[in-house]
């Protein structure tokens, strides 16, 4: 039995920005389930919520601070979750990492260099409570400077760095590694340094033992400039490290037979009542309720990663054609403008709902017959699977996750039954409106249609398969 210390600053359902939650609160538990003893660590925000009781462990000196650390658990599970305790930094309301505005908060290189540290105490066991993991799992920039910090001690556990997304890198001024009193031996263009500025995911790149990226086709695209962001030498240089693992889906969430957030739930040999959701959901936005026009979803954050830009580019071209669309998302302030006054401009025709909803998200995944996810990049991407596990035909670039998760239909994909959405290739407006036209020409052939809706739903996404990845990359190391 492995012990591995799980580090993440977002574990759904503590608390949840994006995808990375989602993973991070279900990849510890479909490790445990294979008989691991894996803990999570995870800053203790006042938006956590614990529907598990919350007790006193132990308390740690770093920094000259003090610092408690709680316990708990992953609720439905026996994960134990370990919070680091520290109201200065981190009892705030709201989003972990900005303000109300969307500013970072002024001091998150701080809160997460400490969060950091007192990540390497518990490692390292220095706390004493007769627990020291084999393995330290960090994710995303916010957890870069254990590996690095991690490098210079002796006996150390084996690190294992997973990025959820290149985009986000934790870049701060220099004067921070002042203020951090970071250890000398790290600052260097090789370690920590990018450019005279401090940067927390380099931190997990040069030092972590292992690093992992959650889709094969993304290992490969951050070896190049287009996606590596300038770190793309430094990935390729650790080439033979470094590897792609796909993210699965908790099916204790997102299973349309389960979900407790449908009142109509439905499955492959149900799917009729898919049409149940779909009137909900139009009524819901308050469209025509219309079983035969083909409704089209998108949830997700509203920036430029997402492909809206193509979006509100096709919009226009999309509201002439005889179809309904459904948005729920939020973000860059100027798309949300955009697609509110859209919005009022074809109020028969499109919907939307700005802001963050777990309860409706799950019903446009029911309710739409299509899903929009014509992402620029896209680490791994969980929307275009929920879309196949719910009947939902997927509309998605050839990049990332989504490359490697969804069959484009064609003649062939059709006849082997594994055709599941539509895949495109150029971020472009036109080639979005292509494959949009592609797919309504199938949405018209019913039996094509439900043939590509269950090769989704039969589809394997559970956590099972890459859980086992992830043990045998832990017992490699
Ligand atoms: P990313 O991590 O880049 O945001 P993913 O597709 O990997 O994108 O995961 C996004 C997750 O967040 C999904 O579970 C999605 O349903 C959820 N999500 C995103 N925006 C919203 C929103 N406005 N309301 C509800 N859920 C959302």
């Amino acid at each position: 039995m492995k012990k591995i210390l799980f580090v993440t600053s977002e574990a759904h359902p503590l608390i949840k920005t994006g995808g990375l939650a989602d993973v991070c609160g279900s990849l510890p538990k479909a490790i445990a389930e294979l008989n691991q003893d894996i803990r999570l660590i995870i800053p203790n925000y006042q938006a956590l919520k614990s529907s598990e009781s919350v007790r006193f462990l132990f308390s740690l000196r770093v920094d000259n601070r003090n610092i408690n650390i709680l316990e708990t658990k992953l609720p439905d599970s026996n994960v134990l979750v370990w919070l680091v305790d520290y109201p200065t930094f981190y009892n705030f309301p709201g989003n972990p990492y900005v303000d109300e505005f969307g500013e970072p908060w002024a001091n998150n290189a701080e809160r997460f260099a400490l969060f950091c540290r007192v990540v390497v105490e518990v490692a390292m066991d220095r706390a004493y409570q007769d627990w020291k993991p084999d393995v330290v799992h960090c994710n995303d920039w916010q957890c870069g400077l254990v590996p690095a910090l991690l490098s210079l001690e002796n006996n150390r556990p084996a690190t294992v760095f997973t990025i959820h997304n290149m985009a986000y890198q934790g870049l701060f001024p220099v004067s921070d590694v002042v203020l951090l009193n970071l250890p000398g031996q790290l600052w260097h263009p090789a370690g920590l340094e990018f450019h005279n500025r401090l940067s927390f995911i380099k931190g997990g790149l040069v030092y972590a033992d292992f690093v992992t990226t959650v889709s094969p086709t993304y290992a490969l695209e951050i070896q190049t400039p287009e996606y590596g962001y300038g770190l793309e030498g430094l990935l390729e240089y650790r080439k033979d490290s470094l590897g792609g693992i796909i993210n699965g889906v908790d099916l204790d969430q997102w299973d349309p037979k389960t979900d407790v957030y449908l009142s109509h739930k439905f499955s492959t040999k149900t799917l009729d009542k898919k049409r149940l959701n779909k009137a909900e959901l139009q009524a819901k936005f308050a469209l025509p309720i219309n079983d035969s026009v083909p409704l089209f979803g998108l949830i997700g954050r509203l920036v430029e990663q997402k492909g809206i830009d193509l979006i509100l580019e096709c919009l226009p071209e999309l509201m002439g054609m005889d179809v309904q669309f459904i948005l729920l998302g939020s973000g860059d302030k100027d798309f949300e403008k955009q697609l509110e006054e859209l919005a009022l401009q074809y109020p028969n025709k499109m919907a939307i709902k700005i802001g963050y909803d777990e309860s409706l998200a799950h019903l446009i995944e029911a309710g739409s017959d299509v899903f929009l996810m014509p992402s620029r990049f896209e680490p791994c991407g969980l929307n275009q699977m929920y879309s196949q596990r719910y009947g939902t035909i997927p509309i998605v670039r050839k990049t990332g996750g989504l490359a490697d998760t969804v069959t484009d239909t064609l003649p062939e994909t059709l006849l082997n039954n594994s055709a599941s959405g539509i895949v495109f290739n150029e971020a472009s407006a036109s080639s979005l409106l292509e494959a949009i036209k592609r797919t309504l020409i199938l949405y018209s052939v019913p039996d094509s249609w439900k043939k590509m809706q269950l090769n989704g739903m039969k589809k394997d996404f559970s956590w099972q398969k890459s859980a086992q990845e992830y043990l045998a990359l832990y017992d490699s190391l």
